[in-house]
């Protein structure tokens, strides 16, 4: 079968058609600067990759013009329309309403739209991709695919938080998590390395990336995460500050005359790795500032590490043990520095990191020694696969 994935964001959308009997790429591309002026960049397999610039006032537009890159005769994947099977949307927020993916239909569409409330911005944009597919490519099914669902098996324990009660029955404010499909992608994975029965698995997934959080799988199962009503708590990230004091917020309001608005936004666009540092949020970065000596890349890379450690070592215990920890997403598949770093703390678990294999990039790789006692893998993760794949399922 052949699948368009699409992943639509407040300004861009992401895509790719994927042939799902081989899990093989046929074509990719991201849409930029929509509704701003609009840059499409299209390659289809095996194919030079194209840049092209042009107007996308709106995201059916960018929807059109994906569809264009696709049919073309000389570049593209497909020669009619009637070669995709379906489409597979990511959905950001599925609320409590959602535990996994759905064929979209009316009545679909309207509980995700009132999901919206929990995530303004990503959802309204997903929904806007689903219509215009609904509209540019009638009679193709389309499936929306959260990133919440997989951790919709969390016990109240772990989703409820220390305020009062009536503020989850009132407005549903609880732990929901995010990144559910990569957590679900590389659990899985994990514990086919792992070779035993689900059920007796416990792992740890480390999703590093500009967005970070962590997961604790029990038994094949999501049991807690570090995200929680929003992708703003947890582990520090890129720009966003992860979990602090809720008073530090009312204390920056008092000091610089701000509004809660302007202290989100730096909590979300201007803290985390980027904010200790003073410099940037990429890590490749803030190894460059290690080496050359910057004293704040360095904090930033301790805070970081040391975070994530300390939920490891809380997941750990929730669990009652771990069978594997593995890494993931743009930091967890590339960063030997970071892997090695959360790893040392870990020490007391019988963990043990081998430094040759720890060099590896972007590859699956066991990377603890053989006499570990925990197995410590890098896992590449792969959301527009495990979309697809829902989607074939759900088709069926
Ligand atoms: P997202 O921003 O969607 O979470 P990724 O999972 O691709 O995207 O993560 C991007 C981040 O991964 C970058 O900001 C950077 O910090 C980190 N990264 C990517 N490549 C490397 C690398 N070779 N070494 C260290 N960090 C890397």
């Amino acid at each position: 079968m052949k699948i368009l994935v699409i992943n639509c964001g407040s300004s861009s959308l992401k895509y790719q058609l994927i042939d799902s009997d081989k899990e093989e790429v046929l074509a990719k591309g991201i849409c930029e600067r929509i509704k701003i002026d609009g840059v499409l960049k299209h390659t289809t397999s095996g194919k030079e990759k194209k840049v092209i610039e042009a107007p996308m006032p709106n995201h059916n537009e960018a929807v059109r013009l994906v569809v264009e890159q696709l049919l073309d005769k000389e570049n593209g994947a497909i020669e009619s329309l009637s070669e995709i099977d379906a489409v597979g949307h990511r959905v950001v927020h599925g609320g409590e309403k959602f535990a996994s993916s759905v064929i979209i239909d009316d009545e679909v569409y309207a509980a995700i739209e009132e999901c919206n409330d929990l995530a303004p911005l990503h959802n309204l944009a997903n929904l806007i991709g689903i219509e215009a597919c609904r509209k540019l490519m009638p009679g193709v099914p389309n499936i929306a695919v959260f990133d919440t669902a997989f951790h919709q098996t969390m016990p109240e324990k772990a989703y409820i938080y220390g305020i009062p009660y009536k503020y989850y029955e009132d407005y549903k404010i609880r732990r929901y998590g995010f990144h559910g499909t990569s957590h679900s992608f590389v659990s899985n994975r994990t514990i086919e390395l792992l070779g035993k029965p689900a059920e007796d698995t416990k792992v740890i997934v480390c999703h590093l990336g500009g967005g970070a959080s962590i997961c604790a799988v029990k038994g094949g199962k999501s049991i807690d995460t570090s995200m929680g009503l929003t992708p703003l708590e947890g582990i520090v990230m890129g720009t966003r500050s992860g979990s602090i004091d809720p008073a530090i917020i009312e204390y920056i309001a008092g000091k610089e005359d701000k509004s809660i608005a302007e202290i989100m936004n730096i909590l979300n666009k201007e803290s985390g790795v980027y904010g200790i540092s003073g410099r940037t949020s990429d890590f490749r970065d803030i190894d460059e500032g290690i080496k050359e000596g910057d004293k704040r890349s360095k904090i930033a890379f301790d805070v970081f590490c040391y975070q994530a450690a300390k939920i490891i070592g809380g997941y750990v215990a929730a669990m009652n043990g771990v069978d594997a920890i593995s890494f993931t997403a743009g930091i967890g598949e590339n960063d030997g520095e970071v892997r090695k770093n959360i790893c040392e703390y870990l020490g007391y678990l019988g963990i043990t990191i081998d430094s040759e294999k720890n060099k590896v990039r972007g590859e699956e790789k066991l990377i603890s020694t053989d006499d570990s006692k925990v197995r410590v893998y890098v896992v590449p993760t792969n959301e527009e696969l495990k979309i697809a794949r829902e989607t074939v399922e759900l088709l069926k």
